[in-house]
């Protein structure tokens, strides 16, 4: 193929793809994606990790990376500090795994591509994902629909994975019972029509008012309007935020009220997350439930982005608590199974 035939055929290209393409061939360098944590200290866009003061310096190197010293907490901190990338040895490859990672490749392929073991492997997947966060209730706006779903408690994974294992992680489809029994958790799905989604494991069992003041983390607008089965739980948090509230009760067949007050678009996305953990993953393991969330969410926010992986790569930096995170999630499950 000559020249002028491939110009030709990279112009029948939709335009996603061409701008991926020059991308790719602009050829983004590792340290580049790696850097916009460092900009943004530079340029004074985010605070501290320790105090979130802005009142810090530049403060020598530490290993490669960028060292300040924070006048407000007087401590010092890397360009790094409190993120997934904090203490990692393999630095250079962290692109080469989003890149997999991106690609829906199984933890199989990418330590046998990339020469990692399978345990940091995971362990990387997991600190990635304990850096994205969800959309808080403060930024929803108009017509918000809200409901839950349940997931069979799963240990896949917690010693071996076996064949077993996987069997007992699997099958999540239709579970939508309303907490009968205490081995479920209970995720509260609620989103708004301009593509804010929030997605947290919420209790084990029944849902309480609490669990949806918690999962939905800071109270919705006031001019919010709430879609929900009309579940008392949603009722009664309705009532505590004077908001205006649309039960749709499917038992009487009230799927939509006026023409727009449905929760249609919530039971799709539990729908479309049961099936992507259900052929992804063959069922996660209930302790990682909140983090598949997170990454599920991600996956919504960055269809049709042009560069997924700096997106990601950028959305993960963000969080100087991430490590932490990572650290608690044993903690964290336990705090769910004492829910029961
Ligand atoms: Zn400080």
């Amino acid at each position: 193929m000559d020249y002028q035939e491939l110009l030709l055929s990279v112009r029948l290209l939709p335009q996603v793809d061409q701008t991926k393409l020059l991308n790719e061939l602009m050829g983004t360098s590792q340290e580049e994606y790696l850097s916009v944590r460092k900009e943004q200290l530079f340029n004074k866009q985010v605070g501290c990790p320790h105090c979130t003061s802005k009142s810090y310096y530049k403060f020598g190197t530490d290993k490669g990376c960028q060292r300040f010293k924070c006048k407000g907490c007087m401590r010092t901190f890397t360009e790094f500090t409190g993120t997934w990338i904090d203490g990692l040895h393999k630095k250079s490859q962290v692109t080469e795994y989003i890149d997999l990672m991106i690609e829906g490749k199984s933890l199989d392929k990418i330590s046998a591509q990339m020469g990692i073991n399978k345990k940091t492997a995971l362990d990387w997947r997991h600190k990635i994902l304990s850096a994205l966060e969800q959309d808080s209730g403060d930024k929803m706006e108009g017509v918000v629909e809200s409901d839950e779903t349940f997931f069979e408690e799963s240990q896949k994974g917690s010693h071996t994975m076996t064949r077993e294992a996987r069997k007992r992680g699997k099958s999540s489809k239709d579970m939508k019972t309303r907490g009968i029994s205490s081995n479920k958790a209970a995720v509260i799905v609620t989103a708004d029509r301009k593509g804010n989604l929030n997605m947290c494991v919420a209790t084990t069992g029944r849902i309480s008012k609490e669990d949806i003041f918690r999962s939905i983390e800071k109270p919705l607008p006031q001019d919010a309007i709430l879609c929900t089965d009309g579940h008392v739980s949603y009722k009664g948090y309705a009532m505590d935020n004077k908001l205006k509230h649309i039960a749709l009760r499917g038992d009487l067949k009230q799927y939509v009220k006026h023409g727009v007050y449905h929760i249609q678009n919530i039971n799709n996305i539990h729908g479309r997350l049961k099936k992507w953990i259900d052929n992804q993953f063959w069922g996660v393991s209930t302790k990682y439930l909140q983090n598949y969330l997170g990454w599920f969410r991600i996956n919504e926010k960055l269809k049709g982005s042009v560069n997924q992986k700096k997106e990601l790569i950028t959305a993960s930096l963000q969080n100087t608590d991430a490590l932490k995170r990572f650290h608690y999630i044993d903690v964290s499950y336990q705090w769910l199974l004492a829910t029961q």
